[in-house]
């Protein structure tokens, strides 16, 4: 009998385990730290009862509950089972407190909340991502006792697999996940730290496309990411070592991003919205935001609102249920379908009255919707700032356009320029110096990124970056109003 420290040793059988750090620990067991994810479970379910706003759930969820399960996927022997499970769960919670149906697609939980998701990470990510870590932090020890401890360990797994000596690029091969030749025999090799690494990188590498790889000119051991949607790749090298973790999540976060944006679509609106952080700002703390609109953004991004036309099975009647229009959509309700005309108006003048409040003296005179006298132009600009000191004019239409892909809201801004440059020609015969401006605010909320409105307008780069929100709420307020005006028949905006 041992003992440590007056304290008899307790010999383990074969199965038994001991919880060291939060993981079991012992011989032949499975290491799925099952209570771990029970109490993030349970206490998941006691946030969903709790009465916290739905943003305060999802951040709550991913400061306190998601992190428990962070430090005792590092190494341990997870079976992917009840890590799918829960991941299920906290899928189906987070729908429900972004208020989506179960048919919009799943990716918006595990997109940043920069880019207009929860910012939720999949415990199977997370899983993979801490076997390739822990394995790349081991190998890259700084103490040398523990680096040649795991290359050596890693060294007679690949040699058990490939049936030889292995080389250095043999270990990353391997460690890659790769099938090929050799690679791809049955050595019987057992499960083991490192053909869990294996494994997690083979499949991590199917999605984004990570790779370990070995440079002989510099003899060190890397891994390669590629950064998705833009050209080019990223190695982590041992003295880059920490980045590692951060770079891999970060990665996979894009890669659903880019998988929703493909899609025809519920990817339309995301396409714009995930462009700019602000459109996206109320995620986190739900500033600016009402309930009402929080149960209405989502789902509205994802076009998964119930509207006649939204249904794509069986034979219904597709039309308009106020004006008749062959096809009720929602950029029909929210920008075309006249019976809210009205709406629109306030919905546009908020946002314009946000922008004439701001605008400092120096800027010279200001009208708002009429005409400029002494032309003959019939055009009616939204705000023209006139400086007759500094022969200036500054004029500023405002437009808000539905966010459908990319091109249609940038074609928006040219048309509106377009509109104007006629205008903008007489009074620059005259003499003046003249700047034609197109603000766009989507019905959804996008604040375009080509909006050099407000640097045009002098406003502080401080309250320039509070207005964007504003506007972006405002925006979005108004368009819960006509959707919900459109379906119930009530209105909705009488008091304001
Ligand atoms: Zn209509």
């Amino acid at each position: 009998m041992f003992s440590v420290q007056g304290q008899p040793m307790i010999p383990l059988e074969e199965g038994q385990f001991y919880q060291h750090l939060g993981t079991p620990t012992g011989v032949q067991i499975q290491g799925t730290p099952e209570d771990t994810i029970f109490g993030i479970l349970k206490d998941a379910e006691r946030l969903d009862d709790s009465l916290l706003a739905p943003w305060q759930k999802i951040d709550a969820l991913n400061t306190f509950l998601i992190p428990r399960i962070n430090f005792t996927l590092r190494g341990s022997a997870v079976t992917k089972v009840p890590l799918n499970k829960a991941d299920k769960t906290i899928r189906h919670l987070v729908q429900k407190w972004m208020y989506l149906p179960t048919r919009a697609a799943t990716d918006i939980i595990y997109i940043s909340n920069r880019q207009g998701g929860a910012n939720i990470p999949r415990m199977g990510d997370l899983c993979d991502v801490a076997s390739i870590t822990h394995a790349f932090r081991l190998l890259t020890c700084l103490d040398p006792r523990v680096r040649t401890v795991a290359e050596n360990a890693l060294r007679d797994t690949t040699r058990r697999r490939i049936g030889r000596a292995p080389t250095a690029q043999d270990l990353v091969t391997y460690l890659s996940g790769s099938l090929e030749g050799e690679f791809g025999r049955d050595g019987g090799d057992l499960s083991s730290f490192w053909s869990r690494a294996r494994n997690a990188s083979r499949r991590l590498g199917k999605r984004i496309g990570c790779r370990w790889v070995w440079s002989e000119e510099r003899r060190e051991l890397g891994i390669l990411i590629p950064r998705i949607a833009t050209e080019g790749h990223t190695i982590v090298t041992p003295s880059t070592r920490t980045l590692l973790e951060r770079l891999l999540k970060n990665t996979i976060r894009h890669q659903y991003a880019e998988a929703l944006r493909k899609k025809p679509d519920q990817g339309k609106v995301f396409d714009v919205t995930s462009c700019w952080g602000a459109c996206n700002h109320f995620l986190r703390a739900g500033n600016f935001t009402r309930f009402a609109d929080w149960r209405f953004i989502h789902r509205a991004c994802l076009n998964c609102v119930p509207l006649n036309g939204a249904v794509c099975h069986g034979i219904c009647d597709k039309r308009c249920r106020r004006c008749g229009y062959p096809l009720e959509t929602l950029p029909h309700v929210l920008c075309g379908c006249m019976v809210h005309s009205a709406a629109w108006q306030c919905r546009h003048n908020a946002i314009q009255d946000r922008l004439v409040k701001a605008l400092p003296p120096t800027l010279g005179s200001v009208t708002v919707d009429s005409s400029i006298p002494g032309t003959d132009s019939l055009l009616r600009p939204d705000i023209v700032m006139t400086n007759e000191w500094s022969k200036k004019v500054l004029i500023v239409d405002i437009t808000v356009p539905f966010e459908n892909r990319m091109v249609a809201f940038c074609d928006a801004q040219a048309k509106k320029l377009q509109k104007y440059a006629p205008l903008a020609d007489t009074l620059r015969s005259r003499g003046y110096l003249v700047e034609v401006h197109a603000l766009l605010v989507g019905a959804l909320g996008v604040w375009d990124p080509l909006n050099d409105v407000l640097e045009a307008c002098e406003v502080s780069r401080y309250y320039a970056r509070m207005m964007r929100r504003l506007m972006v709420s405002d925006a979005i307020r108004w368009s819960r109003d006509i959707y919900i005006e459109h379906i119930t028949g009530h209105r909705q905006y009488s008091d304001r």
